[in-house]
């Protein structure tokens, strides 16, 4: 269970002061010692991941934000380390102790409150004081009274948690079972070329092909230059074709055009984000103009290789786009630019090990700003010319581009 990609699993942020009790709440509803660090006051950044099973949710992923409290101004560094947990964070729990509710409980409301994140309060340490009347009233949130040491209330917070799934979480669109009815074929374009991991699969083509499975569907994955051969050996053209977007050209070659043709990273922008805003991202790369500043969002810390993707590939690709020199700045992890006003655009990568939710936090961040953003795969359809072909197994992301 503790395999399911961290992207799959629901976020559950705690927040609250360092003495509050956050890590005996974490302890009695996960029935572990987690390993909270017991820091030294304002030396610990670095949010503690615990993923869990916590039926009948399913696979979580708890998050406690150790090393944010109300010491001081909370150091520039825990605050940034903070902000990018409430931008993942898909159900809140604010732990307090009973009676102790004030402006630092307010202003981690506020940020919950502003990203429209389901909140549960949890006053705990009961068996000392009682919340107060007027700070419930206050609030009218859920709220959990609890003597966690005790693991009393664990079982009131659990079903709290088990209201608190917010819509989006349960409705995500899927990543391609509702393009491939049941029985019929997709043919998945999987090139091993040296940037493909050894031995394996990555994320997005191992969970596109769970989700065919899920759908009762059938799917053959070829390689690259195996395509032509094998879709000559279908009788039945197949319901659609993935590829991986640096095939793109090569493949929307060999496929029919009456056959529908995407790629994984177009799937992926609408199941982890949304196409549509996406795909507005993707055109606006039409008017950069040299010198324009672009960034290069990563989700991942990895070491560049020979020719990457994110630093030499796409940047060569849209610099020949535009027909001059772009300023490019790249940003990896969960780090991101409080400021994005420099940027003419945004190009991320597919964040196939993310939730939704961050990358919405991400694409709403950009919104904020009036700053365009794409994903790699739909940047290199648009840079190609393949981006109506790619686009029209999604009739609303089609129309979008229609109207441009
Ligand atoms: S960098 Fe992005 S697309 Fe690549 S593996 Fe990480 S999350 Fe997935």
């Amino acid at each position: 269970m503790r395999r399911t990609p961290k992207g799959f699993r629901l976020h559950i942020g705690l927040f609250g002061r360092r003495n509050a009790g956050k890590s005996s709440v974490l302890n009695a509803i996960t029935r572990q010692q987690v390993s909270i660090v017991s820091e030294i006051a304002g030396t610990t950044t670095d949010p503690v991941e615990k993923p869990m099973e916590l039926l009948p949710i399913g696979p979580v992923l708890f998050i406690d934000t150790a090393g944010v409290d109300d010491v001081g101004a909370l150091g520039k560094q825990r605050v940034r380390k903070t902000r990018q947990v409430f931008d993942r964070t898909e159900v809140g729990i604010i732990v307090v102790d009973a009676g102790q509710w004030n402006e630092f409980e307010d202003a981690i409301l506020g940020e919950l409150r502003e990203r429209e994140i389901p909140t549960i309060v949890v006053f705990n340490k009961t068996d000392i004081a009682k919340p107060q009347a007027a700070v419930i009233e206050k609030l009218k949130l859920p709220y959990v009274e609890m003597v966690a040491t005790e693991g009393h209330g664990v079982f009131e917070l659990r079903e709290a948690l088990i209201k608190a799934v917010p819509e989006g979480f349960i409705n995500a669109p899927p990543i391609i079972s509702d393009l491939v009815p049941p029985g019929e074929l997709a043919v998945l374009v999987v090139p091993i070329d040296k940037e493909a991991p050894k031995g394996r699969l990555i994320l997005p083509q191992v969970q596109t092909i769970r989700d065919l499975l899920d759908g009762d569907s059938y799917c053959m994955v070829v390689k690259d230059d195996q395509l032509h051969d094998a879709l000559k050996r279908l009788k039945h053209p197949p319901a659609i074709v993935v590829t991986d977007s640096q095939a793109f050209a090569k493949v929307s070659a060999e496929v029919p055009p009456e056959v529908p043709l995407t790629g994984f990273s177009i799937l992926f922008a609408r199941q982890k984000g949304d196409l549509v805003q996406f795909v507005e991202g993707a055109m606006a790369i039409e008017r950069l103009q040299p010198g324009d500043r672009v960034l290069i969002a990563e989700a991942c810390t990895h070491h560049p290789i020979e020719d990457d993707i994110g630093r030499v590939k796409i940047p060569r690709w849209l610099k020949q786009r535009v027909g001059g020199e772009l300023r490019f700045n790249t940003t990896q992890g969960h780090d991101f630019p409080d400021d994005l006003t420099d940027y003419r655009l945004v190009v991320h990568c597919g964040a196939c090990m993310w939730n939704r939710r961050e990358v919405l936090s991400r694409m709403m961040r950009c919104r904020a700003a009036g700053v365009p953003i794409c994903n790699y795969g739909m940047t290199i359809a648009y840079t190609l010319g393949l981006f109506e072909r790619a686009l029209r197994p999604f009739p609303e992301a089609l129309e979008v581009y229609h109207k441009s």
